[in-house]
């Protein structure tokens, strides 16, 4: 089990210093979630799908970079900083070759029913569509950002321009920048105004989803200048390139989100605010039909296997214990991230933590 130290941080806190980031405690463990949507499980797990790529007549352009008849070494070529580094010192869930099921229990196996399990701890029912509709449920989010220890100090980036909406940012008061939002923060970094003007000037492929690159870059620009203690990014390309029957651009948007982990997980690293107590913990929102189905997701026959997901996650708190043959549900993400830093979502009525990945 991780250290619970809440009640002390609460009180050293509110007693010290109410500066955004808590500055009171520096030993304060601090937490960063980060999601690609609509990844399937098999390529995470066995790489680039040969018989995918022939029937997409994608092999040609893909077996260069990634191509090998060892699903082991091909997954290695897709995700390289998650196969040589989460795989040795984190965990991996959800490789169904292994027995492990990732199983979503919303019945929907979309994105805003996904992320609102992922993110509440339970599904709802009542959110069926992926309408700008604002969240009824509470987010583990929102949920920790009304603890004072934590107030101020949570924010969250994503791709996709509804998650100001299941994350309730208007009720939350969270600050979200997702979709093609700019960077309007009086004190944001000349970096994140040159974003904001690259931005406006890049043509999008999507009208709801920027390209990721923009919501990674204003991500790291906030943790360098603001240093919230919870941090969400939510990385979109993956799922619509596959809505787009775009294979190639598919694969490569999981490599190069691959490579956004790794350089996330670096920034981590390098920040004394945030080494060595930062665990990063990696969902995916659903899954995607299998064959000729990979291009879509949700209920019925064409879409079978969107139920199922993976996670991963690395740092302390979390138990080195590799590719783990253990099942986990969607809605056990919640009160996973509030365990990392200290907190009891479960509580709240979330579905219970992944005890056995927790240190
Ligand atoms: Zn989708």
């Amino acid at each position: 089990m991780i250290i619970r130290f809440v009640s002390i941080a609460l009180l050293t806190s509110l007693g010290a210093c109410s500066s955004p980031g808590g500055a009171a405690d520096p030993k304060q463990p601090r937490v960063v979630l980060a999601t690609i949507d609509g990844l399937r499980w098999e390529e995470v797990f066995a790489g680039l799908d040969s018989t995918l790529a022939e029937a997409t007549r994608t092999f040609e352009s893909l077996a260069g970079d990634f191509h090998d008849p060892d699903p082991a070494r091909a997954r290695e070529k897709l995700m390289p900083w998650m196969w040589s580094v989460v795989a040795q010192e984190g965990v991996l869930l959800g490789n169904r070759h292994l027995g492990s099921d990732g199983i979503i229990t919303n019945g929907q196996y979309f994105s805003y029913p996904s992320y609102n399990e992922l993110l509440t701890g339970q599904p709802d029912d009542r959110i069926d569509s992926n309408d700008k509709i604002p969240n009824p449920n509470v987010t583990v989010l929102e949920w920790l950002s009304g603890i004072p220890a934590f107030e101020g100090s949570v924010a969250a980036f994503g791709s996709w321009d509804v998650f100001p909406f299941i994350l309730n940012a208007e009720r939350s008061g969270l600050p979200v920048n997702a979709g093609f939002a700019e960077s309007a923060d009086a004190d944001r970094l000349p970096r994140e105004s040159f974003l904001n003007t690259l931005q406006a000037q890049t043509p999008s492929p999507w009208g709801a989803v920027r390209l990721d690159v923009f919501t990674h870059q204003y991500a790291l620009a906030y943790l360098e200048r603001a240093a919230p203690r919870v941090l969400y990014v939510a990385y979109g390309e993956t799922d619509d390139f596959a809505h787009n029957t775009d294979h190639a651009a598919y694969v490569r948007a999981a490599h190069r989100t691959d490579r956004f982990l790794q350089d996330l997980w670096g920034h981590l690293q390098a920040d004394p605010a945030y080494a060595g107590r930062t665990p990063l913990i990696i969902p995916t929102d659903h899954g995607r039909g299998s064959g000729e189905g990979w291009i879509g997701h949700g209920t019925g026959l064409r879409w079978a296997g969107s139920e199922y997901t993976w996670m991963a996650a690395i740092g302390p708190s979390i138990r080195p214990l590799g590719e783990a043959e253990l099942d986990f549900e969607l809605r056990q993400i919640a009160a996973t991230v509030a365990a990392a830093v200290g907190e009891d979502f479960a509580a709240e009525g979330a579905a219970p933590p992944i005890e056995e990945i927790l240190d």
